[in-house]
């Protein structure tokens, strides 16, 4: 197992489509190379879905065609159906998200379909040759817990990753999107589905609703998780928008793991500029500790 963590940068799409305020199209450019100089590899820009659904990410178009040219970075999208697919091809994307949810009531109230008819959709596109040559990212959703319906079990979402996988998602994503889990139901969850699908291949993308983002971070990386989805600064969820909450923060995890001896090529002082011009552009105080904190104690390794 590599001690290499890699770090998918979602504060474009899960952290704005979370916020009030709609940035243009040039501060998300700007954001976004704020985000490359800070080493990011890995940077999901927006989502094609309807712009009356989520008119933050109205602009997906422009800023998926309007990206840097820079080797070694992947820039990606979530495309939600085939529509979704063909818009992110034009703007001249590699890598694409398809997503699901663990929950039947939230797969329904999300997007409209049950949860098998998303696994169906997703099928579709792939066996109709709509995602050829693409790097397909699955996102499992309420993995651990969701507001409609409580816990979810392991099994389940066990299932969802294997199938996404099984059709052809290069990772899976396993979200816990209302920041329920704790480090132990993490570790339970991880182990349930690296049972059936190589760990190498799932990341975590984890919410710090409940302050345990971090921890269950931790707990999935000694479960032998390597990647971690995380926006920076925590940027997502504004205080005014009930249950709405943002991700684990990119410079908290780049901090701690840091510390812990953990490689993530990330820069943390860039990074924490990276926040600082993610909080001037959403105009206001952003969550993340180390964003709050600053990064004049830094450890050695960084
Ligand atoms: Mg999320």
């Amino acid at each position: 197992m590599s001690d290499c963590v890699r770090v998918v940068e979602v504060a474009l799409r899960d952290g704005l489509q979370n916020e009030t305020t709609v940035l243009s199209t040039q501060s998300k450019l700007a954001l976004i190379d704020a985000l490359v100089r800070a080493r990011l590899g890995d940077i999901e820009v927006t989502s094609f879905v309807s712009p009356k659904l989520i008119p933050q990410l109205a602009d997906a178009f422009d800023v998926a065609s309007r990206l840097p040219d820079v080797r070694g970075v992947n820039f990606s999208a979530l495309t939600p159906n085939a529509v979704g697919v063909r818009r992110a091809r034009r703007a001249g994307l590699s890598h694409v998200a398809v997503f699901l949810s663990a929950s039947r009531t939230h797969n329904l109230k999300n997007l409209h379909r049950t949860t098998e008819a998303s696994l169906d959709l997703y099928r579709s596109l792939f066996s109709e040759g709509l995602l050829s040559g693409l790097h397909v990212r699955g996102y499992v959703s309420t993995v651990i817990g969701c507001a409609y319906e409580g816990d979810i079990a392991p099994g389940p979402v066990v299932e969802l990753a294997e199938a996404l996988l099984d059709m052809g998602c290069a990772e899976v994503s396993l979200g816990d999107t209302i920041g329920v889990g704790s480090p132990r139901l993490v570790r339970e969850l991880v182990k349930a589905v690296a049972s059936a699908c190589p760990v190498e291949r799932l990341a975590l993308h984890l919410h710090d609703t409940r302050g345990l983002a971090l921890a269950n971070a931790l707990a999935g990386l000694e479960a032998g998780i390597r990647i971690f989805d995380t926006s920076i600064a925590g940027l997502g969820g504004c205080p005014f928008a009930p249950g709405a909450t943002g991700n684990l923060a990119t410079e908290d995890l780049a901090w701690a793991l840091a510390r812990e001896g953990v490689e993530t090529g990330l820069d943390l002082d860039l990074l924490w500029e990276a926040g600082v011009m993610a909080a001037r552009l959403v105009g206001r105080p952003l969550p993340g500790k180390v964003h709050q904190a600053g990064v004049r104690y830094r450890p050695e390794r960084v």
